[in-house]
Order: structure tokens, then C-alpha cells, then sequence
């Protein structure tokens, strides 16, 4: 018998965490949680370390750190916090697998150390893809550390790449479900509330990948993280929105071949296919009926309305350090939504003045793209603090 993959869930109180842990839960004699961590949600934490056992816990938030020792330590976890304890945690030697299901540009720190540390990284945080893909990218190549995608459309892709990978693709075509404001003009969404852009039709998520996915960022940051773990320009990449979300991304091949991805939308099977690679696990979870599926649509994005998808590609385009702002803008501007200091429609504002004003860099460092982020936050955030119109 082999051993057990010893999965390191880095966001494990989240929306993706929770679906993973589920996917432990019925492989247990392939995976374990060795750590498990948390941002401030304690109570969800213990309760998962109670029921699952992992070797190690970090609750980065530090006031809930007594909380949490008090009752873990007694039952031989160890229990860490701050920032930092994420980076040390994925370099364990008991870890086989490091999950990012973190929100954010948290996750860049963390990350970089698991693949510095040849650990294989399975990847739901698109975040760090979009902020420092060259970087991330070298850092797996260097340390020959393997990079296995989470995000859906991600996984589609790398499913139909499966047997392919000397043959020539001619486009990526990455679905999206469009949200709940596909079909709305600019006038009817002046108003939308978060409580509106909250309610997606088919994905129950964070909220920050909700609202993302309501502004059509979500597929922008898409697009970049397809850049980064496929190596294709932006060129070669397309979006197209099918609301019924069963095909979850094509391969167009050089031949004129295409190949899709299927499934009823329900991360747990990227998730599990992401542990499990390159062996498929036999998973109980809801098939598709084609016969009681409504019929499948498509239809281009409306770029003109989502204006974020717009703004993704052009920085995808620029390159260097703007996709970091393009992100760091977003964070910004997607809490400010979130905290009702903007409307839905300024969110782009924000992005592209952010956009115009940043200092650009062609081939930033570390450094520079943590500089980036921190000045780019502060300018999104003097923006939404100054506009008047707001
Ligand atoms: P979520 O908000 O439900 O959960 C986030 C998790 O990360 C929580 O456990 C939280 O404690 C932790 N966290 C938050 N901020 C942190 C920080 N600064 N430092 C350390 N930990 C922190 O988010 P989610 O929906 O599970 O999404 C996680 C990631 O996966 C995001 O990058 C998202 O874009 C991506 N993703 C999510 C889905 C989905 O269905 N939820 C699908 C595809 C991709
Ligand atoms: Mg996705």
C-alpha cells in the first residue's frame, strides 16, 4: 500500500477548503489533512482539526491564537500564527501537497515557499498567478515542483491537454457563466446592490470570487492564470459565456479539433482531480443528465458593460507589474463594494485609473511587485476616498 498524500490546506474554513476536506473525507486511506489554516474563522478551524487530526493548525489572525492553542495543543496539534506560520507550514517535511484556497494576494508568500520547498502546489488562489505568474511559473520550473490547477475552467483545460502536450494548440476557449447580471446594460446596473451581485446561479463561493464573478473580473483573472499555467498569449485565449456552466472550458486544437471538459458545476471534482492527479478516483458526487439539462448556450462577453474583462486583457497585455495592480485595484475596490463605499459600476473606474497611473515595470521583482500591491492599494483606495461623484 503507498502512503497517504499529506495535503497542507492553506484558506481549509473557506468555500474551497471545505469542499477539499469533504473530498478527504472519502478518500481516506489516499489523503490527510496534515495542516489545516485559517485567517480569523477559529470555531470552524477547531471544529475541522477536532474531526480531521491534522499534525499542525495556523490561525494567522493572532488574537484567536490563545483560543485556539488552549483547546488543540491537548490533542497534540501544534498551533501556530501570523502571517509567516503560512510559509513555514507548507515547507513541513510531512507535507506531500500544498492546496492554496486562500483569498488573495495572501497567497503569493505562501506559495512561492511551497514550490521553493519542491512541493507539488494544487491551485485554487488564482490571485498569485495573476499578481506574479513569471515568477511563480520560474520558481516551480526551477525547483522542478509541479503546479495542478483548481479552478474549474483551469482544470477543463488541463483535462483536455491530458495525452496532448507535444500537439499544437490554436486557442483556449474559457467559459463563463456570465453571472447574475448576464444580458443588464449600464443603466440597469447603477443600482445593483451586494446583496444582488452575492446571488450567483450556479456557484455557491467566497464572496470575493462572487463579486468578482458578478463584474466579469473573475474571468479576467482567468485569463491571466490560463497564461501563466498554459504559456499561451492573450491572443490565443477567448472568452465565451455558456450560463448553463456544464462545459467548463475547450481545447481548440491546430487541426480544428476541440475538447471539452464536462461536468455538473461542483468544485469538489477539480478539487479532487487536482489531489488525485494523474489518476482518476472513483467520486459519488451528481452526474450529468443530459436528457433533463436545459439547451446549452453561447454568446460573446459584454465587454462593454463588464468593462473588467476588457481591462484583464489589457493587462494581460502590457505585462510586467500591471497585472499586479490590476489585482491589488480590484482587492480594493471589491471590499469597498462589499462595505457599500462604492457602486457596482465604479469598481472599473477605480481599476483603470489605477491602471493609468501606476509606475510600470517590464520585468519587476519581488520587491517590486510587493510594492506595486502596496502602492496600488493606497492610490485605489485615495480614489474611492476623493471621487465625488461616488
Ligand atoms: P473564501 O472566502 O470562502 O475562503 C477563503 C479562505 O482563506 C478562508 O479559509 C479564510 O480564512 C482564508 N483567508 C482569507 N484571507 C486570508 C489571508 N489574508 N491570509 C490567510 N488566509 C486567509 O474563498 P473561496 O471561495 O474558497 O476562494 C478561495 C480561492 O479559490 C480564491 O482565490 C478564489 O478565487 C478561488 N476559487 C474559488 C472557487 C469557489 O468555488 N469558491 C472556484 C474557483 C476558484
Ligand atoms: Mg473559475
Amino acid at each position: 500500500m503507498t502512503a497517504k498524500k499529506s495535503i497542507a490546506i492553506l484558506g481549509s474554513t473557506g468555500s474551497i477548503g471545505k469542499q477539499a476536506l469533504e473530498v478527504i473525507q472519502k478518500n481516506p486511506e489516499q489523503f490527510e489533512a496534515g495542516a489545516l489554516t485559517a485567517q480569523s474563522n477559529w470555531e470552524e478551524l477547531v471544529k475541522q482539526a477536532l474531526q480531521f487530526q491534522p499534525h499542525t493548525v495556523v490561525i494567522v489572525d493572532e488574537q484567536y491564537y490563545p483560543r485556539v492553542k488552549e483547546i488543540l495543543l491537548p490533542k497534540n496539534i501544534k498551533v501556530f500564527t501570523g502571517e509567516k506560520a503560512l510559509a513555514s507550514v507548507v515547507q513541513m517535511d510531512s507535507v506531500d501537497m500544498v492546496l492554496t484556497a486562500l483569498v488573495g494576494f495572501a497567497g503569493l508568500f505562501p506559495t512561492l515557499k511551497a514550490l521553493e520547498a519542491k512541493k507539488t502546489v494544487a491551485l485554487a488562489n488564482k490571485e498569485t498567478l495573476v499578481v506574479a505568474g513569471d515568477l511563480v511559473t520560474r520558481t516551480a520550473n526551477q525547483n522542478n515542483a509541479a503546479i495542478y490547477p483548481v479552478d474549474s475552467e483551469h482544470s477543463a483545460i488541463f483535462q483536455c491537454l491530458a495525452g496532448e502536450f507535444h500537439n499544437p494548440v490554436e486557442k483556449i476557449i474559457l467559459t463563463a457563466s456570465g453571472g447574475p447580471f448576464r444580458g443588464m446594460k449600464r443603466e440597469q446596473l447603477e443600482n445593483v446592490t451586494k446583496d444582488d451581485a452575492l446571488k450567483h446561479p450556479n456557484w455557491s463561493m467566497g464572496k470575493k470570487v462572487t463579486i468578482d464573478s458578478a463584474s466579469l473580473m473573475n474571468k479576467g483573472l482567468e485569463i491571466i492564470e490560463a497564461r501563466w499555467l498554459f504559456g499561451l498569449p492573450a491572443s490565443r485565449m477567448e472568452v465565451l459565456v455558456h450560463p448553463q456552466s456544464i462545459i467548463h472550458s475547450m481545447v481548440q486544437f491546430a487541426d480544428g479539433n476541440i475538447k471539452a471538459q464536462l461536468s455538473l458545476p461542483d468544485m469538489r471534482l477539480p478539487i479532487q482531480y487536482a489531489l488525485s492527479y494523474p489518476v482518476r478516483r472513483k467520486a459519488d458526487f451528481p452526474r450529468v443528465d443530459f436528457a433533463k439539462l436545459p439547451n446549452f448556450t453561447f454568446e460573446p462577453p459584454d465587454v462593454k458593460t463588464f468593462r473588467n474583462l476588457a481591462l484583464a486583457f489589457e493587462a494581460l497585455r502590457k505585462e510586467g507589474n500591471m497585472p499586479c495592480a490590476l489585482n491589488a485595484a480590484n482587492e480594493t475596490a471589491v471590499e469597498a463594494f462589499l462595505n457599500d463605499r462604492i457602486k457596482f459600476l465604479r469598481m472599473p473606474d477605480v481599476i483603470e485609473k489605477c491602471m493609468q497611473e501606476v509606475f510600470f515595470i517590464k520585468t519587476p521583482t519581488l520587491e517590486d511587485y510587493i510594492m506595486t500591491d502596496q502602492e496600488t492599494r493606497i492610490k485605489a483606495t485615495q480614489i474611492i476616498n476623493t471621487w465625488k461623484e461616488w
